[in-house]
């Protein structure tokens, strides 16, 4: 960062000297923890009593008294007490006004940004100075193990709105490694420029969505250009299980990596290591975990429920106890990378579940039949992407792949499906490509992205104007190819 005010470039610098020892503690195990929380709680607790959003309930922080009291609580009490009192924030409460969370004038922010806003109203989430460099360093901290300056990286986040392709490029700057970014029309869907670039500069390192990635390399086949080749991939934004992983690894020859976790309002809130866990960055949230059992914070034991967060670095503008609707799972054992920090695994949305009769069908379910070893068996095809398309009791597997099977072998693996779609007439049928919602994963889940069901009206009237557009071309071209249509027809300029 370059600033022309020489007391802002010194404080700047002192800041990050700061932030980055404090890490560095962290991942140690050298940091008192239960002493940082504390501190950053109490900071944060000021800052937002500033905010529209937290100014009444948090009045008393206004008062000096208030500060001086709790900075002479036990810290580890002080934190499990503020944690109880704290009301819980919905997604919901929080989208209605997410602007009431600021405690400074929107002009003392550096970047403004939104999240993409596909799934509901976007909620604001600008950067400032302050958390942009937490944020940076707490992803750059635990990169630096998987890149060196060597890497080079195409970052490609389709997302001009959203902060996370603008994050990414900053990590990169931190590590001192040749970055990309760069964008592909989500019409004409080319990748040609981008392909020929990643071939001359020869880049190493994917940063992206798993969607685009299967959505350039399909580009790449239908199109007769060679299939890029990555050292490794670096994902993010939408669930990559074991299965996906693999089936990347083999198109790319990379190995794939769940690069980091979190949203546009929330930040980083986990980053991997070079053994391809996921570390919660407990130096600047608290985390808890929450279910049908209630919630209680993240301990070092097993556990899983959905995240709760307390952003502690973010006092432009703090989130406290946010619901953030991602499942979790809280390994409970320690990292052969020796970063002690508390390892996590992503179990993808708390709404992405197909249910169909009496137990749901998960995203990784439906991996693991398509993308299982490849088996050496005569005419064998490579299955690229799928899409599924429910109505009534049709289920319709909608494949992209490597060459056009044979009959026997497409069938095989409907046979293989057809375990997870037990009374439902399965098909299963090649298509050129998939309609284009199959590469909005990132901004929709997996289950609005992959797995259209037609008699489910928020396939097609709730979906926000953004992606209204692709829902319709996505249903018309499922219509030609299947002949399926959705129960509620779409109406004209609907939302
Ligand atoms: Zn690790």
């Amino acid at each position: 960062m370059l600033f022309s005010d020489g007391k802002v470039r010194a404080d700047y610098a002192d800041f990050v000297d700061r932030q980055i020892a404090a890490v560095r503690r962290v991942h140690a195990g050298e940091e008192d923890l239960p002493a940082l929380h504390a501190d950053k709680l109490v900071r944060t607790l000021v800052a937002a009593a500033d905010s529209r959003q937290f100014g009444s309930v948090l009045a008393g922080w206004r008062d000096e008294e208030t500060v001086v009291r709790a900075r002479a609580d036990e810290p580890a009490v002080f934190v499990e007490k503020m944690l109880a009192e704290l009301a819980v924030l919905s997604q919901a409460e929080f989208r209605s006004g997410s602007s009431a969370v600021f405690t400074r004038p929107i002009g003392e922010f550096l970047h403004y940004y939104e999240s993409s806003g596909t799934t509901g109203d976007p909620v604001a989430a600008p950067k400032a100075l302050d958390d942009l460099a937490a944020n940076t360093i707490n992803i750059g901290e635990m990169w630096r193990r998987v890149l060196t300056p060597a890497d080079s990286a195409l970052i490609l986040i389709n997302g001009p709105f959203a902060p996370a392709g603008y994050q990414f490029e900053k990590v990169m700057e931190y590590l001192g490694v040749l970055s990309l970014r760069l964008w592909v029309d989500n019409v004409t869907g080319d990748y040609t420029r981008i392909l020929r670039l990643l071939r001359e500069l020869s880049v190493s390192t994917y940063v992206g969505s798993p969607s685009r990635l299967l959505e350039m390399l399909h580009f790449a086949y239908r199109h007769g250009e060679p299939l890029p080749r990555f050292r490794r991939l670096l994902l993010m934004a939408e669930q990559a299980g074991p299965s996906l992983l693999r089936h990347l690894e083999r198109l790319t020859g990379a190995k794939a990596f769940v690069g980091s976790f979190g949203s546009s309002e929330t930040g980083t809130t986990a980053a991997t290591c070079e053994q391809g866990r996921l570390h919660l960055q407990v130096q600047s949230y608290l985390f808890e975990l929450a279910d049908s059992r209630g919630i209680r914070p993240v301990r070092g034991d097993r556990d899983e429920g959905e995240l709760v967060v307390t952003c502690l670095d973010l006092r432009a503008r703090p989130l406290l106890r946010y619901r953030t609707g991602d499942l979790v799972e809280v390994t409970g054992t320690p990292c052969p990378c020796g970063v002690a920090l508390p390892v996590v695994r992503t179990l993808g949305r708390v709404h992405d579940v197909m249910r169909l009769g009496g137990d749901g069908v998960r995203q990784e379910d439906v991996e693991s039949v398509l993308w299982a070893e490849n088996s050496p068996e005569p005419g064998h095809f490579t299955v690229l992407n799928y899409m599924l398309v429910l109505r009534g009791s049709d289920v319709v597997c909608l494949l992209t792949t490597d060459r056009e099977p044979e009959a026997p072998s497409l069938d095989a693996v409907r046979r293989r499906l057809a375990g997870l779609f037990d009374g439902r007439n399965l098909s299963v049928r090649t298509v050129p490509a998939l309609p284009p919602l199959a590469s909005l994963g990132s901004y929709l889940g997996w289950k609005l992205s992959r797995l259209v069901d037609l008699d489910d009206p928020a396939m097609t009237d709730r979906l926000p104007p953004p992606i209204a557009e692709v829902v319709r071309v996505s249903l018309a071209e499922i219509e030609a190819s299947t002949g399926l249509r959705p129960a509620i027809p779409l109406t004209e300029g609907t939302r």
